[in-house]
């Protein structure tokens, strides 16, 4: 089965946009092992569009088209292929419900060509759009297919991946199941490297790495017949990359750190408090994202100043004077204190040299130090980072939940 994409729109031709969609549809149809040996990119022109839908048709099975379903004049793609296919436009009065209770609902006129979005060509299949006013549709012609979906990216991807994935999955009878692997403290190349026998080795599954802010992840991905199949093919796969990998893995099922922290605390019936300077409460906010936490998160403290380190966490001024703020005495007296003052199991401290200025050799930029406290005593982590404020910030915040991780783990070392 081969298909193709068309991108409709003039902004793309003058570089105005950048073509994600065509990259994101291609991406799925080379996972689903469609074959997609063209993309045309035509502007807003009925006669040019009518000549890019003619070549596909005669080499492909099924066209994607993006782009040109709105109310404007300039939106023609749908009454294209209707005329591509010989069929004439017919309203549907679904849509058109939907188009209007769209604009009642947000107190917003409704101008007579909106309307032209519940115009489809005659036979078609419409897919809903709860991101926009204008649905998509297919239309289907014997073995041949176009699928029309709307231009701005966020409208797209949901309904490709809500109505066109499905459609295709049925018409290829193929279709793919995923596992995301998350993997924290091994670098996305050192990681690469340890795999690639195994990457090298996978047609199905494939892995495809992708670095994101301080982690990684690998999507597995396997084409399958049906869900039970992806999960057999899918099995070997996951244990050699947890046996190559080894505590790096966190999660097989995308689930990020703090939600896997979240669910060790609640498993492990443990309280945690933190106290962060560097990261300012990213610790905390990560960890209130997850429903239900308030049971096992008992409070967060930013304690930024010296004077507040003494005041709310008993950091002695000796400790300040003699090691400063960011070390390895102040935060393990800042993780003890923090556990002692809120009466919890576990204490988690940040302190460090966030950037970008700040930074002396003693104390240079990206010095961090992690404290964990708990019943079994206090644990500490030196860590030099690198980068931006932020990516400083983050990639600490991301190491104190490691850190938790592998206290419950049972592989964090005293220190
Ligand atoms: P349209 O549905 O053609 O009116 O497109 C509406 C908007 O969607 C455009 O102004 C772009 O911002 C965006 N858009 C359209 N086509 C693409 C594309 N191929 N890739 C990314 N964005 C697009
Ligand atoms: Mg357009």
């Amino acid at each position: 089965m081969t298909a193709e994409i068309i991108s409709v729109g003039t902004e793309l031709l003058m570089g105005n946009i950048l073509n994600t969609n065509a990259r994101y549809i291609s991406q799925k149809l080379c996972d689903l092992g469609i074959n997609c040996f063209f993309q045309t990119t035509v502007g807003d022109n009925h006669d040019r569009l009518v000549q890019a839908v003619d070549i596909a048709l005669s080499r492909a099975d099924i066209l994607i088209l993006t782009g040109g379903l709105g109310p404007t004049a300039d939106d023609l793609t749908k009454e294209t292929v209707a005329d591509a296919f010989g069929r004439t436009m017919r309203n549907d009065p679904v849509s058109e419900a939907y188009i209007r209770a769209r604009f009642a609902s947000s107190g917003r006129e409704m101008t007579p060509n909106n309307l032209k979005q519940a115009m489809f060509p005659e036979g078609a299949i419409i897919m809903p759009n709860p991101n926009g006013t204008a649905p998509g549709c297919i239309v289907e012609d014997g073995e041949k297919a176009a699928i029309l979906l709307p231009g701005p990216p966020h409208e797209m991807v949901p309904m490709f991946d809500t109505s066109v994935m499905p459609y295709l999955e049925k018409k290829s009878g193929h279709m793919l199941y995923s596992h995301v692997v998350r993997v924290y403290g091994i670098g996305e190349s050192a990681a690469e490297y340890r795999l690639k026998d195994l990457m090298a080795q996978q047609t199905n599954p494939t892995i495809a790495p992708y670095a994101l802010s301080g982690e990684m992840k690998l999507r597995v991905t396997a084409r399958c017949k049906d869900a039970a199949e992806g999960e057999l093919l899918m099995a070997p796969v996951l244990r050699e990359i947890k046996k190559t990998l080894g505590d790096a893995v966190y999660s097989v099922n995308d689930q990020e750190l703090h939600e896997v922290c979240a669910s060790l605390l609640k498993e492990h019936r443990r309280t945690l408090a933190v106290a962060e300077s560097c990261t300012g409460g990213m610790i905390a906010s990560k960890l209130v994202s997850v429903p239900g936490i308030s049971e096992w998160l008992t409070e967060g403290l930013v304690t930024y100043s010296n004077e507040s380190k003494m005041r709310r966490l008993g950091v002695k001024r000796e400790t300040l004077d003699a090691f400063g703020a960011v070390s390895e005495e102040t935060a393990r007296e800042m993780a003890e204190g923090v556990r002692l003052s809120s009466g919890s199991d576990i204490g988690i401290a940040t302190t460090g040299v966030a950037g970008p200025g700040g930074g002396t050799p003693r104390h240079p930029v990206g010095l961090v130090y992690i404290a964990l406290a708990s019943q079994t005593g206090t644990y500490v982590r030196k860590l030099q980072l690198s980068g931006s404020r932020e990516r400083i910030r983050n990639a600490a915040a991301l190491q104190a939940l490691d850190m938790l991780r592998r206290y419950f783990l049972g592989n964090l070392q005293i220190g």
